[in-house]
């Protein structure tokens, strides 16, 4: 199939061939035409799957085909939400690269930068407004925009955002746009709470699902190395150095833990930086630039500072910590083995992680191969203990059944790795087995 089976216009033909995109991903064969007919869709797909073009190319064409500019000035008609600054930025990014022959002007606005910029964008007269949800707010409540124009909604990464406690925000808002409209929504989980939104929200939407929901993508090669908790800095170096990794995202559940585990690496002669939320976004966005060109070869992010990142053709992912909630697992590794790239995701695995370990395997129905580094063999006699869950202002304990967890891991429990049939892999190093079936 290609780009111009769906029906797109040649200006926007040219801007994706001009990105180098051959043929429409699954996502964009699926969503492009449906959108263009003006349907409603529920789209289950993660990042890294082509999404944003897949809604973005057929937006920008139904714009360019109806609707008028009223007396000469513009308002804004298509109105997308994202839950993160940096999600929201590669979006706008996408709809100038796809636009770009389009005589259509789009803007961003997010928190964490200064508001009287974005007022002057926004009364200068935009077609396409891509926003997180709390700054959006703000510019609500001074009057400083107007939805009342909005034809076409678009909810990126839904699940994200009712995890980051957006739900009031986004309900202030849909109250603000018209009934009459189109509105997409795209979503990694369909947990109850999508079901919800989606049943007030969207009008006989088309289902358009493209990776199995919860399940980890088969282009990602997983890994459990087990170790002890204050040896995973060294093995981290270690794995870096060894195998000459160049660029490598590694998970950690805390902003404090990200900032320590950079300063250690790098004192270990790796490059890092740290990303997450008690950074400017000035310091975010250099942290991320710095690890797209390879200035820096690792970088150490939280969860909620991470989504939505695209960093095309990541190579490896890290788990220096396993995530509180299961679901956060699969986000994490899907930030590799992306566009048809194959990826890594190693998972450092201490004793207190174990039930988290089980969780994760649950949600993804398979077992993760463990590897036992040579030098790195857990101590047996180490115990489990509970886990600090670094819940900050940024760090909210999710909303779906993390704080029952969180109550259950406190009490202490004796869990090991199994040491039963222990073999030896390629590489040399241990390989245990277990009686499921391997991811
Ligand atoms: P997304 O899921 O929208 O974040 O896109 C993930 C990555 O895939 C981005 O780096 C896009 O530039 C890239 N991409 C999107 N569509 C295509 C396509 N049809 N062919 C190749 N790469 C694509």
């Amino acid at each position: 199939m290609s780009f111009e089976s769906l029906g797109l216009r040649t200006e926007l033909l040219r801007a994706v061939s001009e990105k180098g995109y051959a043929t429409p991903s699954p996502i964009q064969q699926q969503a492009i035409p449906h959108v263009l007919e003006g349907r409603d869709i529920m789209g289950g797909a993660q990042t890294g799957t082509g999404k944003t073009a897949g809604f973005t190319l057929p937006l920008l064409q139904r714009l360019m085909s109806f609707g008028k500019q009223e007396n000469g000035r513009r308002s804004i008609r298509a109105l997308v939400l994202t839950p993160t600054r940096e999600l929201a930025a590669q979006v706008d990014e996408s709809v100038r690269v796809y636009g770009k022959y389009l005589p259509l002007r789009s803007t961003v606005i997010f928190g964490g930068v200064k508001i009287n910029a974005q007022i002057q964008k926004l009364r200068s007269g935009v077609d396409i407004l891509v926003s997180t949800p709390g700054r959006l707010l703000d510019h609500i409540s001074q009057k400083t925009v107007d939805l009342s124009k909005i034809e076409i909604l678009v909810l990126d990464e839904a699940d994200r955002m009712l995890d980051m406690g957006f739900i009031r925000d986004i309900r202030k808002i849909l109250a603000l746009l018209p009934k009459q409209k189109q509105t997409l929504l795209f979503s990694a989980t369909f947990s109850d709470e999508i079901k919800q939104l989606s049943k007030g929200l969207l009008k006989s939407p088309t289902l358009i699902e493209v990776a199995q929901r919860n399940s980890a993508s088969e282009r990602i090669k997983q890994v459990v190395h087990p170790v002890d908790k204050r040896r995973k800095r060294e093995l981290l170096s270690h794995l870096v150095r060894s195998n000459n990794w160049q660029q490598v995202l590694v998970f950690n559940r805390t902003k404090h833990g990200a900032n320590h585990l950079a300063e250690q690496l790098n004192a270990d002669g790796i490059t890092t930086a740290a990303i997450h939320g008690n950074k400017s976004q000035g310091a975010r966005t250099k942290a991320l630039a710095d690890f797209k060109s390879g200035k820096v070869r690792v970088l150490v992010a939280t969860d909620i500072a991470a989504r939505g990142l695209d960093i095309s053709q990541l190579p490896h992912v890290v788990n220096f910590e396993l995530p509180n909630v299961a679901e956060d697992y699969v986000h994490r590794i899907g930030r590799t083995g992306r566009a048809g790239n194959e990826g890594e995701a190693m998972s450092l695995v201490c004793v207190d992680e174990l039930k988290l370990l089980k969780d994760i395997e649950r949600l993804i129905k398979c077992d993760i191969p463990k590897v036992v580094i040579d030098a790195y063999t857990p101590d047996p006699s180490i115990r489990a203990e509970p886990i600090n869950k670094g819940y900050g202002k940024q760090n909210q304990a999710p909303r779906r059944s993390a704080g029952k967890k969180a109550e259950k891991s406190k009490s202490r429990q004796h869990v090991a790795f199994k040491s039963a049939s222990n073999t030896r892999g390629r590489s040399g190093n241990r390989v245990q087995h277990s009686s499921h079936s391997p991811c």
